[in-house]
């Protein structure tokens, strides 16, 4: 069977796991969950740990990107994308994708006046998504 030159780097199920995470496209944002049962109708024995850990690689090698929300133990995924915030809708549970980046001058001075080394950002915000915010706007 012929290879594809992506695929060969990673171990098979690692690769089924990024193609999901990508073929969901930019935007969307999948739990580990989601993203097991999506594997599984395309690989019926693949595990959940293996899912998982796939994903956890995939995060170090920069080929998906993970959204940690503060307070909750569940993550999402979705594929590499530049910079940009989040939005948790407190009403449908969706997270959004919000074109936000502080600027390197804002985390430099952070940086020098914590004392802090800044590696990474991610933020996210709470409230409504789109969709709720307008629904909610028409409710008398
Ligand atoms: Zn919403
Ligand atoms: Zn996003």
């Amino acid at each position: 069977m012929e290879r594809q030159p992506l695929t060969r780097r990673l171990p098979k199920n690692y690769a089924l796991v990024r193609d999901i995470v990508l073929a969901a496209g930019r935007g969307a944002h999948q739990s580990a969950n989601e993203i097991y049962r999506k594997a599984r109708e395309a690989q019926p024995s693949i595990g959940f740990a293996t899912v998982h850990r796939g994903l956890g690689r995939l995060c170090e090698l920069g080929e998906v990107m993970k959204i940690q929300l503060s307070g909750g133990d569940s993550a999402w995924y979705e594929p590499p994308a530049r910079a940009h915030a989040h939005l948790h809708c407190d009403r449908c549970g969706h997270i959004v994708d919000v074109d936000y980046a502080t600027a390197p001058r804002t985390l430099r001075s952070i940086a020098e006046r914590e004392g802090v080394r800044i590696e990474a950002e991610s933020l996210t915000f709470r409230g409504l998504c789109r969709t709720c915010a307008r629904r909610r706007r028409k409710t008398p």
